[in-house]
């Protein structure tokens, strides 16, 4: 009531903090050393603050059924403190609702909805329940070590791309500021840990640009399916195909930068480096656990072998880094290799929300008006704001579209477009709160604060490229010349596009 005063921190109410971490702990396994979370671990912390040493109560751990059934997330419920963060994260701001609570008092648990593995719920495998658990109860699937036995092999050739939203945040991994990381600096990190060659998947956001804006522009033309949706987060293709089976042809065919990345580094990368495909071993280092899953569909093989070999989380690559002792404020940056290292403004800003809409405007406007656009910078598609709308004036053509990250954001928009009340003609959806750089392989982070930080640093590296304009990397240019030749032609079929399938989840 008014002017009443509540203490916090007497010895009563510290003594009860106290038990209750002892009794959380004495159904806990006592296995920080072996624990993903060892050392970033909110339990941990408060032991230690409140000075737990020996418990007065019996250790009885439940012994609970791990589950691995994914390959982006696991879940070790014998963790699980209860705060039930995990369901709000799935359910309130992501409006999936794969997980939530089972039984009551001592026997509650956290469980898939409806029973059984994360595989068989809806679950799109975004992670943002990983940055919510404040302990190591759901986590990551850890690779690492599939690809310290690549480096060790004579026989392979590791190449690696990495994601737009990684090198914003990488640095907070090793101790640095948000985004203070070069991405030279991080490149020498890569060839210090093993990697033979360090390109990117920037170059592949650039000609992303290039095959989904004529693909829009055929849509506007020929009266094709519209809105059309982005396609580049898999997170958000996994809610598509689960929760609007009936709006797949709105999606955008194109692949995800990290998957036509994948084609293309077994076909013309290697073609024109002299390398025999089999032996190329293709690391993409992604901000996001639903890439994971991603590179592993069973269409994602028209280089002729797997496109991309294996994912790595920032999380995980930052856990490399440390292990190898590089000294990053001591080492020397190098540039990226060629023929798929080089990109422009317009990519790096795919880390953020309204990223790809921005660098698609950037360039549709050129190509439909035939004219220089001078200020390249769309503001009112940039922020950390849920849902964001913009028209844009194509000589006498008005463009509507909108921007949404997180889910249940998405949501709103896709029950406009089921309903037939939709007014857009093109819509870019980001699974994570934020885009990528919120993505569920990020650093830890439930604040907004960090999301804005590495959002500001994403335009920052864009205002400091030469070339802003996808359609301008001189190295697309060459792709198109002596591979590919033209936007939606045939090869580009054959390697950059794709098709969705429904999941016909029993329950849905
Ligand atoms: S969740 Fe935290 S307290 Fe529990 S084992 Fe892992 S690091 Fe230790
Ligand atoms: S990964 Fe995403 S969809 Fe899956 S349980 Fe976690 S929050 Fe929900
Ligand atoms: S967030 Fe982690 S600790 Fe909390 S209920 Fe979910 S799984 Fe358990």
């Amino acid at each position: 009531m008014e002017g009443m005063v509540v203490k916090t921190r007497t010895p009563k109410v510290i003594e009860a903090r106290k038990t209750i971490l002892e009794l959380i702990l004495a159904h806990h396994p006592q296995d920080c050393l072996n624990c993903i979370r060892n050392g970033n671990c909110e339990l941990q912390d408060l032991a230690n603050e409140y000075f737990i040493r020996d418990n007065p109560f019996t250790l009885k751990v439940r012994g609970l059924k791990k589950d691995y059934s994914t390959p982006s997330i696991f879940r070790d419920p014998d963790k699980c403190v209860l705060c039930r963060r995990c369901i709000d994260a799935c359910s309130v701001v992501q409006s999936v609702h794969a997980l939530g609570l089972e039984n009551r008092g001592v026997h509650s648990m956290v469980v898939p909805t409806m029973g059984g593995d994360l595989i068989d719920s809806p679950c799109v495998m975004c992670g943002q329940c990983v940055h919510a658990c404040p302990v190591g109860a759901i986590g990551e699937v850890e690779e690492i070590d599939k690809l310290l036995a690549a480096i060790a092999d004579p026989d392979k050739v590791v190449v690696t791309q990495i994601a737009p939203a990684v090198r914003t945040a990488i640095g907070e991994e090793v101790g640095m500021k948000t985004g203070d990381m070069s991405m030279e600096v991080f490149a020498a990190g890569l060839r210090q840990v093993g990697f033979d060659y360090v390109l990117h998947t920037n170059f592949t956001a650039d000609l992303t640009i290039l095959e989904e804006g004529n693909e829009l522009l055929q849509r506007l033309k020929e009266g094709g399916t519209l809105p059309m949706f982005t396609s580049c987060s898999p997170g958000w293709i996994n809610f598509c195909e689960t929760y609007y089976p009936d709006l797949l042809d709105n999606l955008s065919t194109c692949k995800s930068p990290q998957q036509m990345f994948g084609s293309l580094v077994k076909t013309y990368w290697a073609d024109k480096m002299g390398i025999d495909p089999a032996k190329i071993y293709s690391v993409s280092i992604m901000p996001c656990t639903a890439k994971k899953f991603e590179a592993s569909r069973p269409e994602m093989n028209d280089s002729g072998y797997r496109d991309v070999d294996l994912v790595l989380t920032t999380r995980e690559i930052g856990r490399l880094f440390r292990m190898s002792g590089i000294d990053f404020d001591k080492l020397a940056g190098t540039n990226l290799d060629s023929w798929m290292g080089a990109y422009t403004g317009a990519a790096v800003i795919f880390g953020a929300s309204g990223g790809v809409m921005e660098a698609a405007l950037r360039t549709v406007y050129e190509v439909v008006t035939g004219r220089n656009l001078k200020d390249v910078n769309f503001e009112v598609t940039r922020g950390i704001t849920g849902i964001k709308e913009a028209e844009v004036d194509l000589d006498g053509t008005v463009v509507k579209v909108a921007i949404a990250n997180g889910l249940s954001n998405a949501r709103k928009l896709m029950d406009q477009v089921r309903a037939g009340e939709s007014p857009y003609h093109f819509i870019e959806i980001m699974a994570c709160p934020g885009g990528c750089i919120g993505g569920g392989g990020q650093p830890i982070t439930k604040a907004n604060t960090k999301r804005v930080e590495r959002i500001d640093s994403i335009y920052v590296e864009d205002e400091k490229c030469a070339i802003r304009k996808s359609h301008e990397n001189p190295e697309v240019k060459t792709l198109y010349d002596e591979f590919l030749h033209e936007p939606l032609g045939h090869k580009s079929h054959e390697l950059l596009h794709t098709h969705y399938h429904a999941k016909n989840k029993k329950y849905l």
